[in-house]
């Protein structure tokens, strides 16, 4: 579960992180009756990131400028999302913005603390320069310092920034969470430190300890129709909508059905299920959802994966209200190699020809000949796309109804 900034940034003021005197408004109007003094920072309360370069965060000198910055925020989707708050915030003047976090590494099951001297908007294009600190044993300030001299500070900020990555650790550990992030961490020309926004995912396997954040307004319901909805796997309907899998020789391959337009299709278990939950959480509304098996190249040769994909795709294609499938297919050369020939030759083969855009991420390390190759047929129902999240909200965008084009 995701924390909005303004709640990140109470669980910040339980564990002394600093933070700015702020104030929740719910309407432009409550910007009349504000208890902190002008200048003042606007900022939409969406869960996406990037609310800065989107227009989402705004400064306001007196009570005209910020009614019309508020209207102007409450107004502004950020990645489709309107705020329903918005959190004004004394203004702050940064002389630096570096970046802090403390993430649980999910192969060494161990938490990993990062931090860049360069923070803020600027982060995404230095991301190389993260500086990362395993936990790999009892926690000392020892880890936080380690941190933070590797990221090149020097001075008093050694002490001061070490000192927050401390804390935040301590809210990682008290509060069972993913991730809790401060970017930027201002530091103004008289060397103190500041957190200017905030982000804390709480590990949803835990939320039944934390009723305190359960009771969190969410503020938003986008997250309310998340979080209350059943499982998406409780929606699966069987085979009745569409002609049953076993008249396709699918054996073993336990095919999904939702009540949706988008199909998947993907090699591997655990990949088909976190595509399904990536296009559930991108909005998407799946249909036919199928495993072709496969987790290692070993156990399945590139025929008989390419084999189960034509019969895949004949059971997919055949499904009630279909309107795009998506393909996410992990494999080494020969793999990926076999794969893009028999899309392609499915697609040139098929007798009437395939009416429901096929939208194809081939990944693994030799993918990116066979995308080349696949994308060169320049087929009018094929999109080959490199990122599965462009993937994702192509075949999204498709599923709706979005006119085919390139
Ligand atoms: P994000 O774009 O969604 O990460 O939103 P942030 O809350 O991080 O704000 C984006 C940028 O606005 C930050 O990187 C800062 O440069 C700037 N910013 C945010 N709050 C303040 C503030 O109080 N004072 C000043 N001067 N800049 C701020
Ligand atoms: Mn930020």
């Amino acid at each position: 579960m995701d924390l909005l900034e303004y709640q990140a940034k109470d669980l910040f003021q339980k564990v002394g992180i600093p933070i700015l005197p702020s104030q929740r408004i719910d309407h432009p109007k409550d910007l009349k009756q504000l208890r902190i003094p002008y200048p003042i920072v606007l900022k939409s309360q969406v869960y996406a990131g990037g609310r800065g370069k989107a227009g989402g965060v705004r400064f306001a000198e007196n009570t005209i400028d910020a009614v019309a910055a508020a209207q102007a925020i409450f107004h502004l989707p950020i990645l489709g999302q309107y705020p329903e708050v918005l959190l004004a915030e004394a203004k702050y003047e940064p002389d630096q913005e570096l970046y802090l976090a403390v993430v649980l590494d999910p192969s060494l099951r161990r938490p990993l603390l990062l931090g860049s001297r360069e923070g803020g908007m600027a982060l995404e294009a230095t991301s190389r320069q993260i500086q990362q600190v395993l936990v790999d044993g009892e926690f000392s300030p020892f880890y936080a310092r380690r941190l933070a001299i590797k990221m090149g500070l020097t001075g008093e900020l050694i002490e001061s920034v070490s000192a927050i990555a401390e804390k935040m650790y301590r809210l990682f550990l008290t509060y069972d969470l993913d991730l809790v992030e401060i970017n930027p961490l201002a530091v103004n020309p008289a060397g103190e430190v500041m957190a200017l926004d905030g982000k804390v995912t709480v590990n949803d396997a835990a939320l039944g300890r934390h009723p305190d954040l359960l009771a969190m307004p969410s503020g938003d319901s986008h997250r309310d129709c998340f979080a209350n909805r059943p499982a998406l796997s409780a929606l699966a309907m069987g085979p009745t909508c569409g002609v049953a899998a076993s008249a396709f020789d699918l054996p073993n391959l336990n095919p999904m059905l939702f009540p949706g337009s988008l199909g998947i299709l993907c090699n591997g278990a655990g990949l088909t299920m976190a595509t399904l939950d990536l296009v559930d959480r991108a909005g998407g509304q799946p249909s036919a959802c199928l495993n072709l098996g496969g987790e290692s190249s070993y156990r399945l040769p590139p025929d008989t994966l390419c084999d189960r994909l034509e019969k895949g795709l004949d059971w997919i294609l055949q499904t009630q209200r279909l309107r795009s499938v998506l393909l996410n297919l992990l494999g080494g050369a020969d793999t990926c190699n076999a794969v893009a020939k028999a899309i392609a030759r499915y697609l040139e083969q098929q007798r009437p020809p395939v009416t429901v855009p096929l939208v194809v991420r081939l990944g693994g390390a030799h993918a990116a000949a066979a995308r080349k190759q696949l994308a060169a047929l320049d087929l009018p129902m094929l999109f080959v796309l490199d990122s599965l999240d462009e993937a994702i909200t192509k075949a999204i965008a498709l599923s709706e109804g979005a006119r085919v084009g390139r």
